[in-house]
């Protein structure tokens, strides 16, 4: 299949370009490097079958594809606060602008959405039938809204112009290829640990996060990408929650770190918990993640010490 990858340059979408460009696919990466880099795809530059855009989605674009992964958005709170209306236009306008060229072409199009859709949750774990509980006029509205609304608009271009959509709600997902500075937890806590610099907790630690690691998150998408039937969200993620000071004293440990840790302000609107339940994954994609987090971990702090190092 001929496959565009927005976002493709980022995190999570240079192993989806991987892993698809294995599966013998073609594959149009399509970034506009605001949190991706060339760097993150260097290795893919040479494959015959991969092509790299530099293009803002939130500006149309005329392609002809048969499948579009859409993962062009910041994922770091960090990132996606820095230029916030920026961040809504991507999700939104981005998605006008995508859905569209599946409409056009015919092609079968995923939303990376997002289990921020679920706000500050108030059940725990957090299934697709919840409707969640976010704040719209907050730090983190331009991603949480700016997510609901694509999520809006994929099921309103199904049920209007049947456009064929899968829609993922991905949990905290972690592995090589974040950016140093990215800014989201595990990265911090890894790169503070293995430089010596202080583990920067937000608040008292106890909010809770459930980490899964890359390899199994890029499974799952291609997985729902290619599953024949599912139109509805499907959540993504390792339904194995931590607190988030216990996730700073496991990275201490593998990286046998003197750092100390300091507790800093908790960011407002910051979920105190986040859980994932995957039943749906399980029975409608036979997924589930297979890393464990000490696994993943450790390839995690390879990579960085490895990338520190260089
Ligand atoms: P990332 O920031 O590493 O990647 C995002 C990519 O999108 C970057 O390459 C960035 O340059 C690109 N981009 C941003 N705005 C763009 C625009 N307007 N036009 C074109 N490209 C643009 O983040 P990630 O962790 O790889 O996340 C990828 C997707 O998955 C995002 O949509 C994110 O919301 C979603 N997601 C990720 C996680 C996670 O834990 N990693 C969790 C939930 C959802
Ligand atoms: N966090 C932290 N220290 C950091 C970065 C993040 O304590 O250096 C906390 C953050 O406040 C949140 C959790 O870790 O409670 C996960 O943050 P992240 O930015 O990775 O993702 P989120 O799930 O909040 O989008």
């Amino acid at each position: 299949m001929k496959i565009l990858v927005t976002g493709g340059a980022g995190f999570l979408g240079s192993h989806l370009c991987t892993e698809l460009l294995k599966q013998d696919h073609e594959v149009i990466c399509l970034d506009n490097f605001y949190t991706g880099s060339k760097q993150n795809v260097s290795h893919l530059l040479s494959h015959p079958n991969f092509e790299l855009i530099r293009h803002d989605v939130t500006f149309p674009i005329f392609l002809e594809i048969e499948g579009i992964f859409n993962l062009a958005c910041p994922a770091s709170p960090k990132h996606y606060q820095s230029n916030p209306v920026q961040t809504l236009k991507t999700s939104v306008h981005g998605a006008i602008n995508l859905l569209g060229l599946a409409k056009r072409t015919g092609a079968k199009i995923l939303q990376a959405s997002t289990s921020e859709v679920y706000g500050d949750p108030r059940i725990s774990p957090q299934i697709e039938e919840y409707w969640g509980n976010v704040n719209p006029i907050g730090i983190r509205s331009c991603y949480d809204e700016g997510k609901r609304a694509a999520e809006t608009l994929f099921m309103d271009y199904y049920r209007q112009h049947q456009v064929d959509i899968r829609i993922a709600r991905i949990f905290n997902t972690y592995g090589p290829r974040m950016a140093i500075d990215d800014g989201r937890v595990v990265s911090n806590f890894i790169v503070q640990a293995l430089m010596g610099k202080d583990i920067t907790i937000y608040g008292d630690g106890n909010q809770t996060r459930s980490f899964c690691y890359v390899s199994d998150l890029v499974d799952g998408l291609i997985r729902l990408f290619f599953n024949e039937t599912t139109i509805g969200p499907i959540n993504l993620g390792n339904p194995t929650p931590i607190p988030i000071k216990d996730l700073a004293s496991e990275i201490l440990q593998l990286t046998n770190s003197t750092s100390k840790i300091v507790f800093e302000q908790l960011p407002s609107d910051d979920p105190i918990m986040r859980e994932p339940n995957i039943d749906k994954a399980r029975q409608i994609l036979n997924w589930e993640p297979s890393i464990d987090r000490q696994q993943g971990l450790m390839k995690t702090v390879e990579y960085f010490k490895n990338t520190i190092i260089r």
